[in-house]
């Protein structure tokens, strides 16, 4: 025996979640790069540098999280877009078909009822 010591295996910090990972992809890799990895941690509120002598891994279910913070941003990024051109173009309330809200029940102006509303 006495062999004990072969069997740890080392693995890679996450940056993100600081757990030890063995499947972990590096921030400056090719393929972190065809993930846009570093343009999608730029949302979250950790400061990254290239040279900071930090962890530059991440483990698999941090990029899985990532990707699902990453697309509710551009939801909601798109949907105040949307919100922007409607206060901008219309403010009276009247939403003209080009508007993407046209239709819609609007809490902000509408003075329909919930039950109202789920009844239609
Ligand atoms: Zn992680
Ligand atoms: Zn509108």
């Amino acid at each position: 025996m006495g062999s004990t010591a072969k069997a740890i295996v080392t693995g890679f910090i996450c940056r993100l979640c600081s757990e030890q990972k063995k499947v972990v992809i590096h921030l400056y890799s090719e393929r972190a790069r065809k993930l846009d990895l570093l343009k999608k941690i730029r949302l979250l509120p950790i400061s990254l540098k290239k040279y900071d002598n930090l962890p530059k891994t991440i483990c698999e279910e941090c990029v899985i999280r990532l990707e699902e913070q990453y697309k509710l941003f551009k939801k909601i990024k798109r949907s105040q877009a949307i919100h922007r051109s409607h206060q901008m173009y219309h403010s009276n309330g009247r939403c003209p078909v080009e508007c993407p809200l046209h239709g819609l029940a609007d809490p902000s102006w509408s003075e329909i009822t919930l039950d109202e509303a789920t009844n239609s």
